[in-house]
């Protein structure tokens, strides 16, 4: 007997080159079958819908979840009901000095799973919102190379590697120098079962220190955030042209990732971007309580956002499903297979004119967007409260 029965849905899931038509089943906590005409009196649920598409659970990669503990972080149930997030990797917002209770406080009281990646800076980001402000990286007392090594040790599997802002207003006078102790402390980190622990660091857009001292440092694996944000120390630069050291790094294999944010996603530095041939590996909200109401809201209207900009449907769920997961260390997310984690999103594209904002107050209006029909989180469906996108 199965818990849930999805029927007539348009299976997506770019991972495993599922696309066709059919029916998915959901029972105990997985996906217990895919195919046409599977047998409705063999659920308990069935639900129709209606030719929507039904794709893994969305990842947000870069998101900040630590609800209630720090205070740049949302509710990633809410999420979850506006964009069919599944699973959110909280960056950062905590350390090894207080990461601990994402796993043993929030995440008993949140249906959405929660992962995290283990701050630098041992408090974390303690300081940023609201109302007052100070680089959590700047004064190097604040980080613990072994620490944080043993905090992502310890909290395994949910954490899956290091955050390190690096810029002016996270690292301020220390430059690169945190993200050379987050690289040290991934290393320690590392062992037989886990060969590689990644880094994920924030490019900051003001100088110093300089795009290629960010940059340059990093390993295959490593995640470069904040990837098409349109400021002075970019990926691209203010004439236009892409530059060279984020080139490299996309040769060697650094994971390129949104994160969209409050003020790290331009619609023309990433036009831009793409145009040169530099396209982006994993879509991500960097969802806090400055972009929740927008201009991020979450992953799903990020995705809409590559949507105008002309990434086929595939190539968009690509990179907040399987893309995601694998450079998080957990393959297992992101895929739609017979015995697989029961994680589902249920998609439409809306022909609906909204106006799209990034994060430089730039708009787009879209005639069509992605919009959020229902969830399937351990195989339990979850009515959709959609994002409010404002209309056009
Ligand atoms: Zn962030």
């Amino acid at each position: 007997m199965h818990d849930l029965l999805l029927t007539n849905a348009r299976l997506l899931d770019p991972g495993s080159g599922l696309d066709q038509r059919g029916d998915i089943a959901f029972a105990g906590g997985k996906v217990a079958a895919i195919g046409g005409g599977l047998d409705r009196a063999q659920a308990k649920s069935v639900r129709d819908v209606g030719g929507a598409y039904v794709v893994p659970g969305l990842i947000d990669m870069h998101a900040h979840v630590y609800r209630d503990a720090t205070a740049l972080s949302v509710d990633a149930d809410l999420l979850l009901r506006r964009s069919g997030t599944t699973t959110a990797l909280d960056v950062g917002s905590a350390g090894a000095g207080n990461i601990a209770g994402l796993f043993s406080l929030v995440q008993p009281v949140t249906t959405c799973r929660l992962l995290g990646l283990v701050n630098i800076g041992h408090g974390g980001i303690f300081e940023t919102w609201p109302g007052c402000h100070m680089p959590e990286v700047e004064d190097l007392r604040l980080l613990n190379v072994k620490a944080c090594a043993a905090s992502v040790r310890k909290h395994r599997p949910f954490t899956v590697g290091i955050k390190v802002r690096i810029g002016r207003s996270s690292s301020g006078t220390a430059g690169a120098a945190p993200l050379h102790m987050a690289i040290r402390a991934a290393e320690m980190a590392a062992d037989s079962d886990h060969p590689f622990v990644p880094v994920m660091v924030h490019l900051g857009g003001e100088l110093p220190p300089r795009l290629e001292e960010i940059v340059d440092p990093l390993r295959p694996g490593d995640i470069l955030t904040h990837c098409c944000s349109a400021k002075d120390n970019s990926v691209v630069a203010p004439d236009g042209k892409l530059r060279d050291a984020a080139r490299r790094a996309k040769e060697r294999g650094v994971v390129f990732d949104i994160g969209h944010g409050m003020g790290s996603f331009g619609f023309d530095a990433c036009a831009r971007m793409m145009d040169q041939g530099l396209v982006p590996d994993v879509i991500s909200s960097d969802v806090h309580v400055g972009c929740v109401d927008g201009p991020a809201y979450d992953v799903l209207v990020t995705m809409s956002k590559f949507l105008f900009l002309g990434m086929s449907l595939p190539e968009i769920v690509r990179r907040a499903t399987t893309t995601a997961a694998k450079a998080m260390g957990w393959p297992e997310l992101g895929v739609l297979k017979q015995g697989g984690i029961g994680d589902a999103a249920v998609l439409e594209i809306a022909d609906r004119r909204v106006t799209l904002t990034d994060s430089m107050g730039a708009t787009r209006v879209a005639g069509r967007h992605l919009v959020c029909r229902g969830t399937v989180a351990g195989g339990r469906w979850i009515e959709a409260d959609p994002s409010p996108l404002p209309p056009a």
